[in-house]
């Protein structure tokens, strides 16, 4: 379990105060100057080293991304960096907790990422319905401004830097970064096709990189304590802290920073009291926020919970948002509730997942009432596959992929519930 002294979110669950000075009490803005004047290149090597991967759920290694932006304004365009505070993943409550209790920390991480990739600000979209969270964060931003530590000369480093809070509006879809960047530059929020890539091409057409508001908050911490510190959590390639955010049948939900790659068993028993009547009564995981496969009991309870862990396991970390269900779990109409999700989501700009998530989620619901034909699981799946890959985002893949889980590891239920209704409605008729 990970030592109290390695934590970086000290003030995760919000027994002292978020406000500057007890963040300061905490370490935070602790001679941000010095660490600036370590250079950029040496600020992006640092996180490079410490095998930082985006806490958004991609996963694409940070310092990498960092380094892709110009060292150079190109026709005097600035570039900016993007904080995705959007969080709307469902399952997924790790930045609202740093936002609430640890806006300061993500604050300096805005200052020392934005320094190292060269941008004159950053923008902070935050998910509209996180009124409070928002409000505490425009209090946090005007406490650094007061205080000299972002705007004009920050922290007395002789770099401008600004930082602007944007609220969003409901939209899920406005947390795939180009659909944010069309959001922010007040257009509907519909995402681009990539490439070009933010980097090449972002906010109002200069460089920019988005980046999670998880990846950005641990950077002061790994710049202070070291790249080495960092990477001594999980393992090769799945390597740091991680806030995992445990949600459904479990004694206690919690959110909780554990080191990479802990063993899911051991999440549940130390932080959470354990499933919810006990371990036989597990039926399935969803390890990663709703656009991951669900995962059966028998395969994840050793599994690491990491990148590569769950991968292997045909699902992923994802968020690291672990919706855990027990045996009184309807698994069916649960994947059929996330089906409705994503079609409501769809910005509808691409025809497969406009037509294709409604589609599923029609014949999920079929497949929930047991009203479906045998023959539509096999169809069903074939459909999965034709919407995944082929759209412009990866809302298509997210609305295929707990389908895919569901009919892999759940069919003899699908197939129980067609045969159970076909029997009663075949009674019926005698
Ligand atoms: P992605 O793999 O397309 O990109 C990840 C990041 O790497 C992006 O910033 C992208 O610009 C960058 N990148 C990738 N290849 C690059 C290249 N060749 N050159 C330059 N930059 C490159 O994934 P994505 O669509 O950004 O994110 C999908 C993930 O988002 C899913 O895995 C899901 O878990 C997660 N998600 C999170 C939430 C949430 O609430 N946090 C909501 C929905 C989905
Ligand atoms: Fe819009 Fe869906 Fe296409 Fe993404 S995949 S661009 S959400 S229609």
């Amino acid at each position: 379990m990970l030592a109290d002294k390695d934590r970086i979110f000290t003030n995760l669950y919000g027994f002292q105060d978020w406000g500057l000075k007890a963040a300061q009490a905490r370490g935070d803005w602790d001679d941000t100057r010095a660490l600036l004047a370590r250079g950029q290149d040496a600020i992006i090597d640092e996180i490079k080293a410490s095998g930082l991967r985006g806490r958004g759920g991609a996963g694409f290694p940070t310092g990498m991304k960092w380094s892709f932006m110009p060292k150079e304004a190109r026709d005097g365009r600035p570039s900016f960096l993007v904080i995705n505070a959007d969080e709307s993943e469902p399952g997924s409550c790790k930045d609202r907790e740093i936002i609430r209790h640890d806006p300061h920390k993500l604050i300096e991480g805005a200052l020392v990422a934005g320094f190292a990739m060269r941008a004159r600000a950053a923008y902070i979209y935050i998910r509209g319905e996180y009124i409070r969270e928002a409000e505490v964060l425009f209090a946090a931003v005007q406490q650094a401004y007061d205080a000299g530590l972002i705007g004009k000369n920050a922290s007395g480093s002789g770099y401008d830097f600004d930082v602007f809070v944007h609220r969003g509006a409901g939209a899920y879809i406005c947390g795939e970064e180009t659909a944010m960047i069309e959001s922010l530059e007040g257009k509907k929020g519909q995402p681009r096709l990539k490439p070009p890539f933010p980097a090449g091409a972002g906010l109002y057409g200069c460089p920019t990189t988005v980046n999670n508001v998880e990846s950005i908050a641990v950077a002061p911490t790994i710049l202070r304590r070291g790249a080495a510190w960092f990477s001594s959590f999980g393992r090769d390639n799945n390597k740091g802290t991680k806030l995992f955010q445990v949600s459904g049948h479990v004694e206690r939900p919690c959110v909780v920073e554990e080191a990479m790659s802990i063993p899911f068993r051991e999440l549940i028993d130390k932080h959470c009291g354990g499933i919810r009547g006990g371990w036989d009564n597990l039926l399935a995981v969803i390890p990663g926020g709703s656009s991951v496969p669900l995962v059966p009991a028998a395969e994840i309870m050793d599994a690491p919970m990491d990148f590569d862990g769950l991968k292997a396991l045909g699902s992923g970390l994802g968020t690291a948002a672990v919706i855990v269900m027990d045996r009184s779990t309807d698994i069916v109409r649960a994947i059929s509730r996330i089906s409705y999700f994503y079609k409501h989501e769809s910005c509808g700009q691409c025809t497969p997942c406009r037509e294709g998530t409604g589609w599923m989620w029609r014949v999920m619901e079929r497949l929930r009432t047991g009203d479906a034909a045998a023959e539509e699981i096999d169809m069903l799946f074939e459909v999965t596959k034709q919407v995944e890959g082929h759209t412009i985002c990866a809302l298509g893949d997210a609305a295929a992929w707990p389908i895919q889980g569901l009919i892999r590891h759940f069919r003899p239920e699908l197939e129980r519930r067609i045969a159970q209704r076909g029997g009663i409605i075949a009674e019926a008729a005698e």
